[in-house]
């Protein structure tokens, strides 16, 4: 009944008139709408980002760090061998 009401005031000439501003109300809606998403987005890339700076510095504080003994070369923590000089890489050992 609500909804018929409604429409029936849209189909009314004070409905006609007032059309327009619901339309433009209602883009400015989808407009927020579209921000908020844009907004969320580049806030979840921000913390992907800053997860990224929290391994590297990790990384540098001696975690997970495949430092080569022979060239001192900082090589990925998943290489066995280094890249710079082919070393073999020793994991940091725990005694
Ligand atoms: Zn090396």
């Amino acid at each position: 009944m609500l909804a018929m009401g409604a429409m029936k005031f849209l189909h009314s000439e004070a409905g006609k008139k007032i059309m327009p501003f619901i339309t433009l109300l209602f883009c400015i809606l989808l407009i927020s709408f579209v921000i908020w998403i844009v907004l969320n987005y580049i806030e979840y890339q921000n913390k992907n980002q800053k997860k990224e700076e929290n391994n590297e510095a990790q990384n540098s504080n001696g975690f997970n760090i495949g430092k080569c003994h022979n060239c001192g070369y900082e090589n990925n923590s998943t290489n066995n061998f280094c890249t710079n000089c082919g070393a073999k890489l020793t994991k940091n050992e725990l005694s």
